[in-house]
């Protein structure tokens, strides 16, 4: 291994919408999971995976939350499949203002897919252990990656968070202030 290289857990969840019956069991156990305290409830609206029906070709197609938009993407378009139309909203994962998916129902705050972390870590994460069809499976690969891009993009985070708490203005100003001490 080069230095400066590191090893770290990739873990994904494949899809194989062939094998998905639409039976939503994966949507139950995620929003038991998450319920608070864990599993005193079970609410679709409250899952991190969501299944959704393409007629088109007539298959199921099971949909985790991704990142979380402050804004609708504009470039949204309709696109046509077999002759029906879709808007690009239908199988997007994120978490909008456009939309109520992926967002807790009482609070409104959005919902993201943690692939299950708790400790103990499970041996996978709940919707795939729902999931009796194997449309759903799990798995973790070791990546290389480099330490300092790693540090960029923990800074990266935490810069973002601040500017949407504070504002840009705000937290350059803080920076500066700072950097004269
Ligand atoms: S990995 Fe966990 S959090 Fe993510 S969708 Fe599946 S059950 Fe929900
Ligand atoms: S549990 Fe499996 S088969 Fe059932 S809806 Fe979810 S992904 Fe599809």
């Amino acid at each position: 291994m080069k230095a400066g290289l590191k090893k770290k857990i990739v873990k994904e969840i494949k899809v194989d919408v062939d094998k998905c019956t639409g039976c939503r069991s994966c949507e139950l156990a995620c929003s038991a999971f998450h319920a608070a305290p864990r599993y005193s409830s079970m609410n679709p609206s409250r899952s991190r995976i969501r299944v959704i029906m393409d007629e088109v070709r007539d298959v199921y197609v099971p949909i985790r939350a991704g990142e979380y938009t402050q804004a609708e993407c504009n470039g949204r378009n309709i696109y046509t499949i077999a002759g029906k139309e879709y808007s690009e909203c239908t199988f997007c994962p994120a978490s909008c203002p456009s939309r109520d998916y992926f967002k807790e129902p009482d609070s409104g705050l959005p919902l993201k897919c943690d692939m299950c972390e708790s400790v103990p870590p499970l041996p996978e994460p709940m919707c795939v252990q729902a999931c009796e069809f194997d449309a759903l499976t799990y798995e973790e690969r070791e990546e290389e990656y480099e330490e300092e891009e790693l540090k960029r993009d923990e800074m990266e985070i935490a810069f973002e968070s601040l500017i949407k708490k504070y504002g840009l203005k705000q937290v350059l100003q803080t920076a500066s202030r700072l950097s004269k001490r």
